[in-house]
């Protein structure tokens, strides 16, 4: 699901990833085309709605709008909202007021847009609220109050890859859409519905667009990534004239061939994961795994509706790591969720000593409007979520630091982000961008954005490492 497992390692705030168009431009190189009429627009929340604002901004850069980096400049603004848990809608409803008060003119869509009344109860000057993934409904809003500008679409300059929020070196790839689990602590399927897997010749094509356009590591993005194919009973697909299964392992055989890194996030632990594991001992996509686990305690999975057998989890990691040693797990957990008793916290600090996973993010349960877990009674006191999130984390930095001085001495590959005048900070296939740890490289300056250089690790911490280029 959405934000869940995309909280960052050091904290326990909703990290919401705010782009606005100036550092879309700045990242991608581009430039609006003159003469559209100019929108301006603000994406917030996870990555899945990243992905669903390049797909607007695609449309409206295909239509001949013009994109532009300031409200002022803006006809009308857009704002992609997130909806996931309290401090999220605060943001959202924090930034529309913010679009209103300096232009006026304000679309709404997103995951919060699902709660029309909501927000007409506290912006009612909003033109035009929709949904998640209701693209069709945003255009409809903007054609209404910035009516389609003349426009010759074969002379446009939108690229072949459409247009994208991420730096140009990486970019995620949303296979499917909608959820067909119910977990109690989320809303996610009732504001983006069943699962939608998406046709896999499509997702592949897309897939290849973007290596083309210079994409080096593809981040593959759903709501359940495991359950990819589930509702298209995993029929057969094409891609470049050949059939292909629309199922997890074919999909990732298929980018294994790219060339470039493919990640996979948001994997539930089913049982045909273990498909998946020969790829990442194979080199053919990055050995890792991003699996929400959430908890250890059977009594509080039961209670959150988790899907995936809990009981097996430590064993499945196990073999996992047999088949593949360099695999790295990363996962985000709930503490203090309704219910949970010492024991059960217990059981999860058991279970994490034990499982030695490398990158964990966790969140203090909060009541999310809609949710079921809202109903079970024994809410748990902001002190004794506090307690057992430091204790949590507590024990998870010291796994992290362990993990990260045996790297100290190998040489791993490193994909660099930026470059400035201090240095370069990249990332290996341990890191995922804004989530995981980074690797930084100390006055290096024959570098750019989007290399993978062999890096000789020298020093760690308990989130990043440090080293330099092996010439
Ligand atoms: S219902 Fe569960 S599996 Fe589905 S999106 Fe929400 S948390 Fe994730």
């Amino acid at each position: 699901m959405t934000v869940e497992t995309y909280t960052p390692n050091k904290t326990t705030t909703l990290e919401t990833a705010k782009k606005t168009i100036a550092e879309q431009n700045e990242n991608r190189g581009e430039t609006a085309t003159a003469g559209g009429n100019k929108i301006g627009f603000v994406s917030l929340g996870c990555p899945k709605n990243l992905v669903d604002s390049e797909r607007i901004l695609t449309q409206l850069r295909t239509e001949g709008y013009e994109i532009v980096n300031s409200y002022h400049d803006s006809d009308v603004v857009i704002v992609n909202t997130c909806g996931f848990i309290d401090s999220a809608v605060q943001e959202s409803l924090d930034t529309i007021g913010e679009a209103l008060k300096e232009n006026g003119k304000v679309i709404v869509t997103g995951c919060l847009g699902a709660r029309e009344d909501e927000i007409r109860e506290v912006h009612p000057g909003v033109m035009g609220i929709s949904g998640p993934h209701a693209y069709e409904n945003v255009l409809e809003h903007v054609h209404q109050f910035a009516p389609k500008p003349e426009h010759n679409p074969f002379t446009s300059l939108v690229p072949d890859h459409g247009v994208k929020l991420t730096p140009k070196h990486y970019a995620y790839l949303k296979i499917s859409e909608g959820c067909n689990h119910r977990c109690t602590f989320c809303i996610i399927p009732s504001m983006r519905g069943d699962l939608v897997s998406r046709p896999v010749g499509e997702v592949l094509s897309e897939a290849e667009r973007l290596k083309n356009a210079g994409v080096k590591e593809l981040l593959v993005i759903s709501q359940d990534t495991s359950a990819y194919g589930v509702d298209t009973k995993h029929s057969t697909g094409f891609a470049n004239g050949m059939p292909v299964r629309q199922n997890l392992k074919a999909l990732s055989e298929e980018l294994g061939k790219l060339g470039i890194w493919t990640r996979l996030h948001y994997v539930y632990p089913y049982p045909h994961v273990d498909d998946i594991i020969p790829l990442m001992a194979e080199g053919k996509i990055l050995p890792y795994l991003d699996i929400p686990f959430q908890h250890a305690s059977p009594r509080v999975l039961k209670a959150m509706k988790r899907p995936g057998k809990a009981e097996r989890t430590l064993e499945q990691i196990k073999k996992w790591r047999e088949m593949c040693p360099e695999l790295v797990i990363r996962s985000t957990f709930i503490v203090g969720f309704p219910g949970e008793t010492e024991e059960d916290f217990q059981i999860l600090l058991d279970w994490l000593k034990e499982a030695q996973l490398d990158r964990v993010g966790c969140f203090k349960y909060s009541p999310v409007d809609g949710a079921a877990a809202n109903e079970i009674e024994d809410q748990i006191s902001e002190d004794v979520k506090q307690n057992r999130f430091d204790r949590f984390m507590q024990l998870q930095q010291e796994i992290s630091a362990a993990k990260l001085q045996k790297r100290i001495g190998t040489t791993m590959k490193v994909l660099i982000d930026e470059v400035d005048e201090e240095g370069a900070i990249g990332r290996t296939y341990a890191d995922a961008p804004e989530i995981d740890g980074v690797v930084y490289l100390n006055e290096e300056f024959n570098v750019k954005a989007g290399d993978i250089v062999d890096v000789a690790i020298e020093h760690a911490d308990e989130y990043d490492l440090w080293g330099s280029v092996i010439r």
